[in-house]
């Protein structure tokens, strides 16, 4: 016997203005049977606002597991559930993502409705012009694997859109201006929505003296978007040259792919391909012990 389960709603919920939840949201909200929520104490508030009835259970990150369970088996009873966070959409540095992976293996349907986000809106504030943008979400705490998180995205051309809590503003600001680089363009949304909403653009450079200025500049919610790195054309072949070697190509692709899209001389690419695969080879050796080097050039050789 085939199951019938009911859908699953994903209902984003205001980032802090009542009036953002949309008509569907709301609709949705008050249709269902249950409420699946991250925080129901933190949301009670918001649906008895709306006059929704539903009934709540808690959906948060350290119970994600039973709780996809418990909505499974509500699912299958033919009751429908909407899932939701403290605020903004669930799934986006929120949980909410095993509810939605377990709903999607029974075969249940999952019906996603738009609305806030904070990187979204904070992006649609930005004004800056790259076509691509990044969502990195929250940075490690520590600063030693928060800097090595930023090197790993320090070269990409896109806009970066990270969150971050207050009390790591400020030294996750400084430490986002020596790994990506001063002179990147900033917007601090901070507060998007509420009544001390500030919008802040400037330069990364100057961005924990302008934090640090006045300390109420350091509370409250905050979503950064940094400016992309600049290519210079001159960078571009090697640019794409380093990006198709990461992939495995061989050297003589590589380069000619690298040639034909940044207008590059394709021996001057193969030359400088040949080189990057050598140092890659120096590198991996010099992390092993003498006996498996050998072997590990033998594996290589293959591809030069
Ligand atoms: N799921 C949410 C969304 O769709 O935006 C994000 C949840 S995440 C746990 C919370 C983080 O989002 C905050 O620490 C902050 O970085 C960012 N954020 C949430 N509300 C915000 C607001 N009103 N203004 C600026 N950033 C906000």
């Amino acid at each position: 016997m085939t199951i019938e389960y009911a859908p699953l709603y994903v209902v984003p919920t205001p980032l802090g203005n009542l009036a953002d939840i949309s008509e569907r949201a709301r609709d949705a909200l008050r249709a269902v049977f249950w409420v699946a929520a991250e925080d129901t104490r933190h949301s009670a508030p918001l649906l008895r606002h709306i006059g929704a009835k539903a009934r709540l259970l808690p959906a948060h990150a350290h119970n994600e597991n039973a709780a996809a369970q418990r909505v499974l088996a509500i699912l299958a009873r033919g009751e429908s559930v909407a899932l939701i966070s403290d605020a903004g959409t669930p799934g986006i540095s929120d949980p909410g993502a095993r509810i939605v992976a377990h709903a999607h293996a029974a075969g249940a349907r999952v019906i996603p409705l738009p609305g806030p986000c904070a990187a979204v809106t904070a992006l649609s504030a930005a004004g800056f012009s790259e076509a691509q943008w990044l969502f990195f979400g929250f940075l490690p705490a520590r600063s030693g694997q928060r800097r090595a998180a930023l090197k790993t995205i320090a070269a990409l051309p896109c806009a970066l859109a990270f969150y971050e809590a207050p009390h790591r503003i400020l030294e996750s600001l400084t430490d986002m201006a020596e790994e990506l680089g001063e002179t990147r363009a900033l917007l601090i949304a901070r507060e998007i929505s509420k009544q001390f909403e500030t919008l802040q653009r400037l330069l990364l450079g100057e961005a924990a003296a302008w934090i640090a200025a006045d300390p109420m500049r350091q509370k409250g919610e905050f979503t950064l978007i940094v400016s992309g790195a600049t290519v210079s054309p001159a960078d571009e072949g090697e640019r794409l040259l380093r990006l198709f070697l990461a992939e495995n190509l061989p050297i003589k692709q590589a380069s000619k792919l690298a040639a034909t899209l940044s207008g590059h001389s394709k021996n001057a690419l193969y030359a400088q391909a040949l080189e990057i695969r050598r140092q890659r080879t120096e590198q991996r050796t010099e992390k092993l012990p003498a006996g498996y080097e050998s072997k590990l050039l033998r594996r290589f050789a293959p591809r030069f």
